[in-house]
């Protein structure tokens, strides 16, 4: 494992949707980023994700804070929410300029598409290009889509200081991909990267799940004339049957009402012995004195299992 740049003043951020209460499987990814803050003396923020309409829950933002609060996690600054920052992600369309295009085409078009070229049904959707050139006829605009350099193809490529060596090829296995979508919401791959630059986040540090997005990341951050942060994904907690936890797969919600033992024996000591810390400590005061340290120590084990 690559560490960090030690000469960048640290600034990390936890970045949970509000689609649901935080859970075991979120509380991993905001132990980590926040253990990896503490450990390199940072700052520490805290922004909801909230620019998914859809899937936003009423309550859910507000019940993730008190849960962090409950649990000794003080952030850095004030919260940000990024349905307030529309302008900054506007202001990053006009940057991309004639990048971007508009794209008439369903996911259904796009699955028969893909199926038509390669013969399979792939996983993942790849966009083919179809609206690159402009809309056929009949065709009204939906979502808008970043270009993505064609030839010679376009291989993103970092050391992420966990997973270690990670390479992407753009061109191939994603295709131009949406930073607006079809129901007009904000695609995820654009605020982030938005919000990461306009924040001064140096580093990021969150669930294995979102390694697949991370070189478009990358490749918007290039584009858009954005430092690149350093990227530690930490393995994201699952289900008996392999799914990622969450609301919908049965994951089990924090009670923000719970005394602090039981969030200590219940939530916090398995998060960390998730991580590869097996703590044992007797007061959530006593946890986080023992976990920085400890956390230093998962780092420079996962460092030398890369070796
Ligand atoms: N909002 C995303 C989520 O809750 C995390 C985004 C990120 O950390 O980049 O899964």
């Amino acid at each position: 494992m690559k560490d960090r740049n030690p000469d960048a003043n640290y600034v990390g951020r936890f970045a949970p949707s509000p689609t649901g209460p935080l859970h075991i499987g979120s509380l991993v990814a905001a132990m980590a980023s926040y253990l990896d803050a503490k450990v390199h003396c940072g700052r520490w923020l805290v922004r909801i994700e909230d620019v998914d309409g859809d899937r936003n829950v009423a309550g859910a933002d507000e019940h993730i804070l008190a849960s962090l609060q409950r649990c000794g996690m003080a952030w850095d600054g004030d919260v940000t929410w990024q349905s307030r920052r529309t302008d900054l992600y506007d202001a990053a369309l006009r940057q991309l300029g004639d990048r971007v295009y508009p794209c008439g085409c369903s996911r259904r078009e796009i699955a028969d598409a893909q199926l038509a070229l390669s013969g399979r049904q792939a996983q993942a959707l790849i966009y083919p290009g179809t609206c690159r050139h402009g809309l056929a006829p009949g065709k009204s605009a939906r979502a808008l889509r970043l270009k993505v350099p064609q030839s010679p193809p376009c291989v993103i490529a970092f050391d992420d200081r966990w997973a270690g060596h990670v390479s992407q090829d753009l061109t191939d296995e994603v295709g131009d991909f949406v930073v607006k979508r079809a129901d007009g919401f904000w695609a995820y791959q654009l605020a982030v990267v938005v919000d990461d630059g306009a924040q001064g986040i140096t580093d990021i540090v969150r669930g294995a799940d979102l390694l697949d997005s991370t070189p478009r990341q990358l490749y918007l951050q290039q584009v858009l004339d954005l430092p690149q942060p350093s990227y530690l994904h930490v393995p994201v907690v699952v289900n008996d049957v392999g799914e990622k936890l969450s609301k919908q797969t049965g994951a089990q919600a924090f009670d923000t009402g719970a005394a602090p033992e039981v969030l200590l024996t219940q939530a916090l000591l398995p998060a960390a012995r998730f991580l590869g810390m097996e703590l044992t400590a007797a007061s959530i005061d006593d946890f986080w004195r023992q976990a920085v340290p400890a956390w230093k120590n998962v780092l420079m084990d996962t460092c030398a299992g890369m070796r």
